[in-house]
């Protein structure tokens, strides 16, 4: 195993030398990586296409253009987030002044997954600098093309004891999780998420996990049946189902659940031809052990359409499989790839107490015209984040915190939360040396008494 407290206690150093709290430094980062970004866009999107077929269209809008946004915002509203904040203080503490200082951590580690392996890297090391932290990224060596990308740019243009890249796989991740970190923000699945956190409760290091899971989407009887159909499509088989908030199974209402489909499969064929794994446009699975994994769910239940594959390309066509129950194998984990299992049901309670048999999931769609089902759904069912009428979208808002609860994950990031993660809220009351209230201490004549007239 690597061993990286050398490169730790560098960072360690330079963070005590108090160079990243200062804001210009920190401004100054965050403009050095924007234009970094900027002006090697074309590899990046040979890497992307390299790692994972992605196009051009997709690598700039959920990887390249959704960084660029995330660094505009910060970088246009990073000053007022890291000012001191005054609060009110009560009358027991008259004569005082509160405030909040938002504090870096010291050293930060995240640790990204391979779906979106630039935006899932870059976007929270975003949050890390504007922090004020120093930074180590350790990205997924599935997507080494990516990766490599990385790290050049990072080694060559931000010192080490600032911001590092350390490329490899699960040794490299183990071996800086033996080290003593201040903060740790990893992106993946959840059976890793419970190995990152035992490693940070070692030493009582604070985490972000934004794991994934089973992320439902509900179509109800009354729901605009043709723009479900495609915000459904989309969502899904964007990246061929790799994303972590993609619907991974549908529950449609019996009543509709025929048009519904016949809708979906013109939106899909719309989207993506009906011959999507040989445009040479689609995403692949990101390695043959995922491949062969999704291919084993192809004879669950019916396939409704799609169903091929290309083991050589690496290529699964989006499929849609009816006929499914909770028993199928495809129902048991996330899916992550581009088949979509369909339920049914009838009856609103009994479908929301089956979701609620389950963990709680990351993302949850709701396609339903009417306020009430709407309302019911998001009373009665706990989950990340999400959508009405729409999927995915909800990701792309910084002012909409992102981030799983229970199973799906701890901790939210984007905009300013992707600050507020990575900083510590460091509470500080300023006591005034013009008096000292004489009842807040025991010897004072009928203590009790006084303090009771404030404390009641
Ligand atoms: P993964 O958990 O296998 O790997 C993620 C990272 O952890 C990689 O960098 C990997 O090298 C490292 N890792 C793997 N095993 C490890 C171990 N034993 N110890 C320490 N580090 C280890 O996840 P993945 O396959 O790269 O990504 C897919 C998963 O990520 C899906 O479950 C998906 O839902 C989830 N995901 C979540 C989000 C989100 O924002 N919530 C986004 C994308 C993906």
């Amino acid at each position: 195993m690597e061993n990286y407290s050398d490169l730790i206690e560098k960072q360690r150093e330079f963070f005590l030398s108090g160079k990243t709290k200062n804001l210009s430094f920190r401004l100054e980062a965050l403009n050095l990586l924007r234009r970094l970004i900027k002006s090697h866009e074309q590899e990046l999107m040979d890497a992307l296409k390299a790692d994972l077929n992605k196009t051009e269209f997709d690598s700039y809008l959920t990887e390249i253009g959704i960084v660029l946004e995330e660094l505009r915002f910060t970088i246009k509203h990073v000053r007022k987030w890291a000012r001191p904040r005054k609060v009110k203080s009560t009358l027991t503490l008259f004569g005082s002044k509160s405030f909040i200082y938002p504090e870096p951590y010291g050293v930060a580690l995240v640790i990204a997954p391979w779906n979106y392996p630039f935006q899932l890297a870059v976007a929270p090391l975003i949050g890390a600098i504007a922090a004020g932290n120093c930074a180590i990224l350790k990205p997924s060596e599935l997507t080494p093309h990516t990766s490599g990308v990385l790290s050049k740019l990072i080694h060559e243009n931000f010192p080490e004891e600032y911001v590092a890249v350390v490329e490899g796989g699960v040794e490299a991740s183990q071996g800086l999780l033996k080290e003593k970190l201040d903060y740790i923000f990893f992106t993946g699945s959840v059976p890793v998420g419970r190995i990152i956190m035992e490693a940070a409760a070692k030493n009582l290091t604070p985490v972000t996990l934004e794991l994934g899971g089973k992320s439902p989407c509900i179509v109800h009887h009354d729901a605009h049946l043709k723009f479900a159909a495609k915000r459904i499509a989309w969502g899904k088989f964007m990246n061929a189902g790799q994303t972590c908030v993609a619907p991974d199974y549908l529950y449609v209402h019996k009543r509709v659940k025929e048009e519904f489909l016949m809708l979906l499969k013109e939106s899909v064929k719309e989207l993506y031809t009906m011959d999507a794994i040989s445009s040479g446009n689609f995403t692949k699975i990101v390695s043959e052990r995922h491949f062969n994994r999704l291919a084993a769910f192809l004879d669950n239940g019916k396939t409704y359409f799609g169903g091929r594959t290309n083991k050589e390309a690496l290529a699964i066509e989006p499929t849609v499989l009816t006929n499914i129950d909770w028993k199928d194998k495809v129902m048991e984990d996330e899916i992550f790839g581009p088949i979509l299992p369909v339920l049914e049901y009838d009856d609103l309670p009994e479908m929301i107490s089956k979701i609620n048999a389950r963990p709680k999931p990351l993302a949850l769609y709701i396609f339903s015209e009417s306020e009430q089902v709407q309302k019911m759904i998001l009373d009665h069912i706990s989950f990340g984040g999400g959508c009405i009428n729409d999927t995915v979208y909800h990701l792309s808002s910084p002012y909409l915190p992102f981030g799983g609860v229970g199973e799906s994950g701890i901790g939210a990031y984007h905009g300013q939360g992707s600050f507020d993660v990575f900083s510590h809220e460091k509470s500080v009351l300023k006591q005034t040396t013009r008096f000292d209230l004489p009842f807040r201490y025991p010897n004072t004549k009928d203590a009790l008494k006084k303090v009771k007239l404030f404390i009641k």
